[in-house]
């Protein structure tokens, strides 16, 4: 992993504004979510930029709430906002606002751009500003309501605030050019009236700010210098330098765009997240299967992988969608460097060692890590009966299995190895157990012969193993762009869980909530924060060691 990270084209040009010394104070830049839903992967892109660009030039970022909406916006998610940026490395320090914070200082750039006859009250309908609006081959119409006088507008506007009329009754919109080739500029809405009351700033108000008003403006009253933000923004880019020309705020701020982070067989659409935990198709917005920020950390994806990830898609102008796999390899890496090993059967297949003595109990050493001999070693329980993953034998097995088989030879890893003797199935033919026989001088370590057998396979001691609910997350989608289907109920992947008994070496039982580990030849996994604890261990599958999907991609190319 690198953390070098590359100059795209957004980062040259705050380069250059720097080296020319364009803005007087440092780089100031702002992550603005909408409090209306959790964070998701796509956010960690812009986060990761925002914060990434700012702090390379010893500048500053805010976390602004863009409040705007009330009714769809909720103090559960803006705690769920701080936590998930913070959690993912990044801390605004005191530079934590809100849109709502500056409601006072849009209603007044609102008046100014009354007095200045750049903004009126128009009293059409809803529906007939929108037949007066055109189209993207017809210039809309003025509205008849467009020449009122300054005292007229600001009287209105003034009564719109005091709370005289009532929704859609009238509304303040800049005059700009209704005939305008960019929609955006069509006299657009500045301020509606909305009874309705807001998370923070209560009844105070009962006329809102539209998007478009507030956002440059709270840009420019925090000094941003480069408002980044994604490329459905570019057509309001226009409107966002218009506005603030008329107001001719101190701090001048650019808006700079760049492609949004899709993510294949993942949702990134809040509403559409929302959909999906209102109707209880997932357990919240923390499911480890959704791609939002806390799904993903509970599901045990580290902060570093969900950066190196961000760092590797880049900042272009090119729409694209990313594989998943990019993702889990960036989650591969650190947590192969990162995670201590141990031992866990999922699907246990039970072995009976007929020449152990029952009851006796030998400590096997096991190292923590093949490659960090600085975290040590720890011992494994090794007794009479063991239990090995059932895809560990094979009753007929081709020539390279190299693993357990009738008559066959497998090493146990950090303990002996065994010989398959006798195969023990039930009433309906089902194999339930194996008796095997182990060689005393194959002891790992301390090997007294030179025997070699080529597979080597985890095992738990039964009488030590600590049954445990391990989770194997799948794909939440089986398709690439579940967005993009009309119910999305129909892309669901029926087998996005399966939740399996698994046996765990003890001293996986005793780990805290959240911890992550190697389960040797499985894949990563992490205890579950929420519901992991030791009388009753549960655990997530992080990610496999290797990416499974490309294989059966690869599969079905050959096969085809
Ligand atoms: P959604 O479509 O999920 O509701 P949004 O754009 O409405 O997303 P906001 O809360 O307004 O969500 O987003 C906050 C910031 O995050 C914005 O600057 C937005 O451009 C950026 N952002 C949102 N989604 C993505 C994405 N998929 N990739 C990159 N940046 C994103
Ligand atoms: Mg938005």
């Amino acid at each position: 992993m690198s953390d070098e990270q590359p100059r795209d084209f957004i980062r040259q040009i705050i380069d250059e504004d720097v080296g020319s010394g364009k803005h007087a104070s440092a780089v100031v830049t702002r992550f603005p979510p909408e409090p209306n839903g959790y964070l998701h992967i796509g956010h960690a892109k812009s986060i990761c930029l925002n914060f990434g660009v700012a702090g390379e030039h010893g500048g500053k970022t805010f976390l602004r709430l863009d409040d705007t909406n009330p009714g769809k916006e909720s103090e559960e998610y803006v705690e769920a906002i701080k936590r998930d940026v913070h959690w993912l490395g990044f801390d605004w320090g005191d530079r934590l606002t809100h849109a709502s914070d500056y409601f006072d200082q849009l209603y007044e750039a609102a008046e100014q751009l009354v007095r200045q006859g750049a903004a009126y009250v128009d009293s059409l309908s809803a529906e007939e500003i929108r037949a007066h609006r055109g189209t993207l081959t017809e210039a809309g119409r003025e509205s008849p309501y467009r020449n009122r006088s300054v005292e007229e507008n600001l009287g209105l506007l003034r009564r719109m605030r005091a709370g005289e009329f009532g929704d859609g009754e009238h509304i303040l919109r800049a005059r700009i050019d209704m005939s305008s080739p960019n929609i955006n500029m069509r006299d657009p809405a500045m301020y509606r009236i909305r009874h309705i009351s807001h998370q923070r700033t209560g009844d105070k108000w009962c006329i809102y700010p539209m998007y478009d008003f507030a956002h440059c403006l709270s840009d420019a009253f925090e000094g941003i210098t480069h408002s980044l933000c994604t490329l459905e923004f570019e057509d309001h880019r226009p409107l966002y330098d218009w506005f603030i020309d008329q107001v001719d705020p101190e701090h001048r701020p650019r808006q700079i765009e760049f492609s949004r982070l899709n993510l294949a067989y993942a949702l990134t659409s809040k509403r559409k997240l929302n959909f999906l935990v209102s109707e209880g198709i997932v357990s919240g917005w923390d499911d480890p299967r959704l791609a939002t920020i806390s799904g993903l950390r509970r599901r045990g994806y580290p902060p570093a992988a969900i950066r190196d990830f961000c760092r590797r898609v880049g900042i272009t102008k090119k729409e694209n969608i990313i594989e998943m796999a990019l993702l889990e390899n960036s989650v591969r890496e650190v947590l192969d460097l990162e995670t201590e090993r141990r031992m866990a059967v999922l699907k246990p297949l039970k072995i009976v060692i007929t020449n152990f003595e029952e009851g006796r109990v030998e400590q096997m050493s096991a190292q923590n890590h093949p490659n960090r001999p600085e975290l040590g070693s720890r011992e494994v329980p090794f007794s009479r009966e063991v239990f090995i993953e059932r895809d560990d034998f094979m009753e007929v097995a081709p020539r390279k299995f190299f693993r357990l088989k009738p008559g066959g030879e497998v090493r146990l890893r950090y303990a002996y190895i065994i010989r398959c003797d006798e195969v023990v199935k039930d009433a309906a033919g089902e194999v339930v157990e194996l008796r095997c026989s182990y060689d005393p001088a194959t002891r790992s370590g301390s090997e007294t012969s030179d025997r070699k057998v080529k597979g080597t396979i985890h095992w738990v001691s039964g009488a030590h193993a600590r049954r445990a609910e391990v989770r194997l997350y799948d794909r939440l989608f089986q398709v690439a762009d579940p967005g993009a289907v009309e119910n999305v109920l129909d892309a669901l992947n029926p087998n996005s869980l399966e939740v399996v008994e698994a046996m765990l070496e003890p001293a996986l039982a005793a780990v805290r909530p959240g911890a992550s580990f190697q389960f040797e030849r499985l894949g990563y996994f992490c205890a579950d924060s929420v519901e992991h604890g030791e009388d009753r261990p549960v655990f997530n599958r992080v990610v496999t060691l290797r990416d499974s999907w490309a294989k059966l991609e690869q599969q079905a190319l050959h096969s085809a």
